[in-house]
């Protein structure tokens, strides 16, 4: 660990939950149904289950469902990483809706018994959206934290959760979640202490109202998680260079492209030729295009798929479903 990172541990920053690992007691297995269920082959995911994410909304800014893109999807940032036995979100775009279905309706998760932890790059709409429809949260017996590391000083993420389920945006209050929600926020920045073995670094990215980049650490691999973030031209990002350095998995911002950049320059957005650029300098393993423009239909994302694969060979271009295993 870097000296001057900070390890938060329950409600060590923010004050707001009595959140415990011993409260929450994720190796409890207690009622190994639940626990089994996520780990079953029966949803397809390789023979390495230990540690892995599968994209559940791979867009940017708002949904875009339709016959045009269908082979990538229209749903926004959603992504599902499992680590063992545990399972983490990051971001409840439209995608968490169908996530939520497929743990109540084929992982068995129903009746209680379900934890997780959602953790927000920032609470843009299009990464919180589909949090009033995610279904584990309003089942009794089940354990959802949330976390946030661009809010404080001036709010908490509990605060916009409350807003963004509140008369008259919203029919039901965040009340009628009946699952236990506990509220983790820090600094982007400091280095998250999970459980379990896992280990969560954060950087702040270059986004309007600040965001957040992550970097999961499980079982001696890694996955980075970094979007929404503008670059400057010329000048590689520090912060996100130190969070990526030789990591396995490197998905980032590439709303645009090189070419689209200059006339979108201040919209809190980057391109996959920066993040090409970015994973060469920290010697990534593999690169993952990641929160779509909106109007780039799949054909255009097939094209951009052919040009990332010249710049970078076996970079990926992210889509709906898609499991990767470090
Ligand atoms: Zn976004
Ligand atoms: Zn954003």
């Amino acid at each position: 660990m870097k000296p001057g990172l900070r390890i938060v541990i329950g409600p060590a920053v923010g004050g707001i939950s009595a959140f415990s690992h011993i409260v929450f007691g994720w190796n409890g297995r207690a009622d190994g149904r639940h626990i089994m269920a996520l780990s079953d082959k029966a949803w397809g995911l390789s023979d390495n289950q230990d540690f892995y994410v599968r994209f559940w909304g791979v867009r940017g800014s708002i949904a875009c469902p339709g016959e045009k893109t269908m082979r990538y999807g229209g749903n926004t940032s959603c992504l599902e990483v499992g680590c063992g036995d545990r399972l983490l979100i990051f971001d409840a775009g439209t995608g968490i809706h169908a996530f939520g279905a497929d743990l109540t309706s084929n992982r068995g998760v129903v009746g209680g018994g379900f934890k997780t932890d959602l953790f927000f790059t920032h609470t843009h709409f299009d990464h919180i959206c589909g949090f009033p429809f995610f279904a584990p949260a309003f089942d009794p017996g089940n354990e959802v934290r949330i976390w946030a590391g661009h809010l404080l000083p001036e709010r908490t993420v509990r605060e916009v959760l409350i807003y963004l389920m509140m008369d008259p945006l919203f029919p039901i209050p965040i009340d009628t979640m009946r699952a236990k929600l506990e509220f983790e926020d820090f600094q982007a920045g400091d280095t998250l202490d999970p459980g379990d073995g896992i280990t969560m670094r954060t950087a702040p990215l270059n986004h309007p109202n600040r965001a957040t980049g992550y970097r999961i650490e499980y079982g001696g691999k890694s996955i980075c998680y970094v979007t929404d973030t503008e670059h400057v031209p010329g000048e590689p990002d520090e912060n996100i260079l130190k969070l990526i350095e030789g990591t396995d998995y490197f998905i980032y911002d590439s709303t645009y492209t090189d070419a689209e950049y200059p006339e979108r320059k201040g919209w809190g957005h980057s391109t996959w030729q920066e993040g090409a650029r970015l994973a060469d300098m920290a010697n990534v393993g593999t690169f993952v295009v990641f929160h779509h423009d909106p109007d780039h239909d799949d054909e255009f994302m097939d094209a951009i798929a052919s040009d990332v694969e010249k710049t970078r060979p076996g970079s990926i271009v992210a889509r709906e479903n898609m499991v990767l295993t470090p």
